[in-house]
């Protein structure tokens, strides 16, 4: 541990292998997996069609550099161009990078258009994007960006609650950027009437609308895209997290007359778009974006939310149950209860993570059963009556 930097808290816990919502300790003790590895593993671990992509391709190709056309890299970006609506993909490496990628866009498409003083982007409080410094510019946490100034020049942070927050979207945006749901903010859905007038000033003021669906994308609302639900028609959307069940890989799709942006040389990434992280992504979208498999989630989803709202009560102090699909936040309303619930869910061998505005996050993989459901709450139950005792 000593060989390692201090960035990470880490639990005394040591994985050595997983199995559908099951991960397992070197003792072979089980834990039921409801982090996913904060949302990657959303078809379980070790799942048989993504195991068999990546040996195959693996003994195949696994990387050939952008130099070159790669026939699973545009596979992959015609299913994610289908479900956006007709776009076009870059592809890289994880969240942080999507973002990036998406606020360099923005930028440089309103360059393109001779729009020179558009370049700043209005994000909001809450919202979390990543750790690099464009991104963290639009992750408006002290505790994130502490020590770490000069961030980049151009963000402008506005408070979702307030209706005159929108004024700061005006004829020096280049774009806006949201989550839908704020997960690491504490699994927030955003207010719809908001998020309506946010895009129709966006679209009034010629800014360009970029959803962060990094964590609620790949069905884990219950549509592919959780902006979908809010009715809107984003200009960008970025990805990663679920997108290739753990393979590092992010993606940024948008409409075509922005995309045309990035001309050849202008952006880049030496690993984006490999072909061993198309192989497991190929598998993702065509697993998660089936009809049949969105519905199931809503459906699962809705077994959960119910029986959190049961646990609600439970909880000393009561909470309140948020979020969508399996993407739920449980939110005690006494403070420091969050980090109790979650340190006794680890000893009880139920795997959770508390995120801000002390929630206790629920991100199960998106394949989990009723029956997981029934055996999480049993180990809940003992854990909420540890916290209580
Ligand atoms: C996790 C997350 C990111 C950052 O992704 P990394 O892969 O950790 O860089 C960005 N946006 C959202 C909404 C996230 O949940």
């Amino acid at each position: 541990m000593d060989a390692l930097m201090p960035n990470y808290r880490r639990y005394p816990v040591r994985m050595v292998r997983g199995r559908g919502v099951y991960l397992y300790d070197e003792a072979e003790r089980d834990y039921l997996d409801f982090t996913s590895g904060i949302g990657v593993t959303a078809l379980g671990h070790a799942h048989p069609a993504v195991t068999a992509a990546l040996s195959e391709q693996a003994g195949r190709l696994v990387h050939c550099s952008n130099l070159y056309e790669i026939p699973v890299q545009e596979a992959v970006a015609e299913r994610l161009s289908l479900l956006f609506g007709g776009g076009r993909a870059f592809f890289c490496n994880s969240g942080a990078e999507a973002n990036e990628a998406a606020l360099k866009l923005a930028r440089r498409y309103q360059y393109r258009r001779g729009q020179t003083d558009r370049t700043e982007w209005v994000a909001l409080e809450g919202g979390f994007h990543g750790r690099t410094f464009g991104a963290l510019s639009v992750t408006p946490r002290p505790a994130y960006q502490e020590g770490f100034t000069p961030l980049v020049p151009g963000a402008r942070i506005i408070d979702p609650a307030d209706p005159a927050a929108l004024d700061a979207v005006g004829p020096r945006t280049a774009g806006v950027l949201i989550e839908v749901i704020q997960g690491e903010g504490g699994v927030r859905p955003l207010d719809p009437g908001f998020v309506r007038a946010l895009a129709e000033k966006a679209r009034a003021e010629g800014a360009l609308l970029m959803v962060d669906e990094v964590q609620t994308g790949m069905g884990r609302t219950g549509r592919f895209f959780a902006y979908e639900h809010y009715g809107l028609d984003p200009d960008v959307v970025t990805m990663a997290k679920a997108l290739a069940n753990g393979v590092p890989v992010g993606a940024v799709i948008a409409r075509p007359e922005v995309a045309e942006a990035f001309s050849p040389g202008s952006h880049g990434s030496t690993f984006g778009g490999n072909p061993l992280a198309m192989a497991a992504a190929q598998v993702v979208i065509d697993t998660v974006s089936a009809p049949e498999f969105l519905a199931r989630v809503e459906q699962v989803g809705g077994i959960l939310r119910e029986r959190l709202q049961a646990v609600a009560a439970r909880v000393p102090g009561g909470a309140v149950v948020r979020g969508r699909g399996l993407m739920w936040g449980l939110r005690p309303h006494a403070a420091g209860v969050a980090e109790k619930i979650v340190a006794a869910a680890l000893e009880e061998r139920l795997l959770l993570t508390a995120v801000g505005d002390q929630t206790v996050r629920f991100l199960p993989p998106l394949i989990v059963t009723p029956a997981d459901i029934d055996a999480a709450m049993t180990r809940l139950d003992r854990a909420l009556a540890k916290v209580a005792a």
